[in-house]
């Protein structure tokens, strides 16, 4: 069971998981965005599950700033790809 009480960077993982969202979304300020981007990088237990979409995050911000529009078809089949890795295998029969 990770400690999720870890202090890093002035935050608690469960302070980051709980904003993970708001963070994904962009809705965060940028001040609350820099010291989630501290936490993940300085906390071991975060760079395990949420490094990895911090990285995601920022690859597409930086497109982001470069052309504001993200070609469609990228962006479809990167949902594609995170639909995969998030929903589980339908085995119910309904
Ligand atoms: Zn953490």
């Amino acid at each position: 069971m990770p400690d999720l009480d870890r202090l890093v960077a002035g935050l608690r993982c469960r302070d980051v998981l709980a904003d993970l969202s708001e963070f994904l979304d962009g809705n965060l300020g940028s001040e609350r965005v820099s010291a989630i981007q501290a936490h993940l990088a300085g906390c071991d237990n975060c760079a395990r599950f949420g490094g990895n979409v911090a990285e995601i995050v920022a690859a597409l911000r930086s497109e982001g700033a470069r052309a504001p529009r993200l070609d469609a078809s990228a962006l479809g089949s990167l949902r594609a790809r995170l639909q995969q890795a998030i929903v589980t295998p339908a085995s119910h029969d309904d």
